[in-house]
């Protein structure tokens, strides 16, 4: 078996830094997958849109959508490379800045799932506005809320809520990116200890340079176990502070184009000791709650960028003619809209299944708002090519907006944790608690007398999910007829997935945290498994509403979808796990490296 190199180590002990999931009182739906255990009764029912707020909602988006129509030339924003202040004037006069705020600080008070609809809007219309929102209050403000004392957030609040400033969230640098535990700016007590002086850079942030408040995320040195380690800080920064510089306010880019990212320099920039958001070292804490919630809306524009894309290949595919009829009419081209189709559905379900998780509190939720990101950001963009693929030489052209469609999705891959990074962290989060039940299992059975009860309820449930996997039958029994083969489907998939983990584990131990191949397979696995598990309880509620309200068209076209896509899905996931013990993966390995000019690593052995 390989070992790990000192650097991989340290590399390791970070990564154990940022897994740290706190205090997990209860698995949520996608840990319990690496368990064996599917817990389908959590997403039942599929999250139903609240009544209360129904009214309130239909209003602002019967208002948003008059302004956008009127007022919000995305073609423009995009050729100019900025949006006109009125714009932004326009989202704060109809509420949509600060919509989530509660209305203690003059916010709408809206749900998460209504922010979604919301943010799902503005996207289909203009993805640089749907961005500049999303910066100011899914990241840019949402550490004031879910951290800020009272005092900090009613004085900051009511100005963002209203619009009259903007936020931002500051964790880039030049020469940190997916690597937030190893951010370079720094902050240090005064002499005097009557304030932090900070220094540093940060790139990227976007609306920082339009911002009149900033998360600003920074290394403290905090004492642990009598020694000074640092520890990252939230801290709140105002642009008016000495020693802030605005270096850049945009740098032109692909696609999103009329939001700015700005590059900042602080040099020993006063900020008083009241303005740390959180407690002092548990910044890293906060920036990833933060991006949590951010993932999720990220997500809401992933589908309507994909669902637009969906609707003009549809179009096209009706109406243009070659070879003598319409190109939809040619299987390559069917098989690409039955995909999009699949996976739209299958994107929104997921969606709004989170929003209303995150809107119900529940307390595990940070790998559903990862798996979410990564699924939709990724589909969303497949949907758009093939979009473009069959409008051909026509949706390479500027006019139709399906160029600007695809550059602007394309970013979903890279902000609030790319790809690659969110694949490793999802295989890795899941992975880590049930290598902590094994060990807690190996240790107990060195000294079995002492331990006969931890054994026996391992046994009991542990043995009992991974082998023969656990489902409550009863929430599996209840699925419509119709939809029971699905279900019987993930179970299996479930126990699937659990015996492959636990062999991972016993075979790689910690070495399974270099071997990212390895980890995709799992990631994409659970992917797809949350994505059927939504679709199942999308249908199962469709099912129960169309029985009540004849709504039998519908229905039976969704049910067409759905089956379809947890089909492919369902393939797909045993694809992922048969390859974890049967690939080529060293010698795809070996080849990068010799391209790389690299000597082939230890760890990398697969
Ligand atoms: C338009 C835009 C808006 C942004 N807005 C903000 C903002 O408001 N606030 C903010 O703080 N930041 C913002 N960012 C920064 C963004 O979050 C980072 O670009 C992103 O986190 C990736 O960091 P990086 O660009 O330094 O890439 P790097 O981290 O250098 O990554 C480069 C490549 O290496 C891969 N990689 C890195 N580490 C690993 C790993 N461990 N395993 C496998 N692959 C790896 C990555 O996946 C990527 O493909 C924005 C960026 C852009 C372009």
């Amino acid at each position: 078996m390989v070992t790990m190199k000192q650097q991989d180590q340290e590399q390791f002990e970070k990564a154990k830094e940022l897994l740290e999931p706190g205090t997990v009182t209860e698995l949520g739906f996608v840990r319990s997958l690496y368990f064996g255990r599917l817990q389908l009764e959590r997403l039942m029912p599929y999250p139903r849109p609240d009544e209360r707020e129904e009214p309130r909602l239909a209003d602002l988006l019967a208002r948003l959508d008059e302004f956008l129509r009127t007022e919000v030339d995305a073609e423009r924003i995009d050729i100019e490379e900025r949006i006109p202040q009125r714009v932004i004037d326009g989202m704060g006069r109809l509420g949509v800045l600060g919509m989530t705020v509660p209305s203690t600080y003059g916010g709408g008070g809206f749900s998460h799932t209504a922010y979604c609809r919301v943010i799902e809007r503005l996207s289909r219309h203009c993805a640089s506005t749907a961005v500049l929102v999303g910066a100011h209050q899914s990241i840019g403000l949402k550490a004031l809320l879910l951290n800020g004392t009272e005092e900090q957030k009613r004085q900051f609040l009511p100005d963002l809520a209203a619009g009259r400033k903007l936020a931002a969230f500051c964790l880039s640098e030049p020469e940190v990116g997916s690597d937030a535990a190893n951010i370079q700016t720094r902050a240090r007590l005064s002499a005097d200890g009557t304030h932090w002086l900070i220094t540093g850079q940060k790139r990227y942030a976007t609306n920082a340079a339009l911002a009149g408040f900033m998360t600003v995320m920074a290394q403290t040195p905090v004492e642990d176990n009598g020694k000074v380690r640092d520890r990252v800080t939230a801290f709140i920064v105002t642009p008016d502070a000495p020693g802030f510089e605005l270096l850049s306010p945009n740098r032109s880019k692909c696609g999103i184009r009329g939001s700015w990212q700005a590059t900042l320099r602080f040099t020993d920039m006063p900020v008083p000791l009241d303005r740390v958001l959180g407690e002092v070292g548990h910044g890293l804490r906060v920036a990833l709650t933060v991006l949590d919630f951010g993932r999720c809306t990220l997500s809401a524009g992933c589908v309507s960028g994909a669902r637009r894309a969906l609707e003009m290949a549809v179009e096209h595919a009706r109406t243009r003619q070659q070879f003598g009829r319409a190109i939809g009419r040619f299987h390559l081209v069917q098989q690409k809209i039955a995909r999009m189709a699949e996976l739209v559905y299958a994107m929104d379900a997921m969606t709004y299944l989170t929003a209303g998780l995150v809107d119900r509190h529940d307390p595990d939720l940070v790998l559903e708002t990862a798996v979410c990101k990564l699924f939709c950001s990724e589909g969303s963009f497949r949907v758009i090519d093939d979009a473009v693929q069959i409008w051909g030489g026509e949706g390479y052209m500027r006019e139709h907006g399906l160029e600007r469609a695809l550059r602007d999705a394309r970013i979903n891959r890279i902000v609030e944790g790319t790809t690659e990074v969110m694949t490793s962290f999802i295989a890795l989060l899941g992975m880590k608690g049930v290598g902590e039940e094994l060990e807690m299992v190996a240790r107990a059975a060195h000294h079995p007398v002492e331990n006969l009860g931890r054994l026996a309820a391992f046994a009991r449930h542990g043995f009992d999910d991974v082998l023969r996997g656990h489902a409550h039958d009863h929430t599996l029994a209840q699925l419509d007829p119709e939809l029971s083969e699905q279900g019987q489907t993930l179970a299996r998939l479930t126990r699937r997935l659990a015996r492959s983990v636990d062999h991972l584990l016993a075979r790689y131990r910690q070495d399974i945290t270099q071997m990212q191949l390895l980890q995709q397979r799992i990631a994409w696995s659970v992917a797809d498994m949350y994505a059927i598990a939504a679709v199942l309880s999308r249908l199962q509620a469709q099912a129960v509403s169309a029985r009540g309200n004849g709504h039998g068209r519908e229905w039976a076209r969704d049910l067409r979808l759905g089956k379809s896509f947890c089909h492919r899905a369902a393939a797909r996931v045993d694809h992922h796990l048969s390859g974890l013990f049967h690939n080529r993966d060293r010698e795809i390995l070996a080849l990068a490296d010799a391209i790389l000019g690299f000597e082939p690593e230890g760890a990398s052995t697969q």
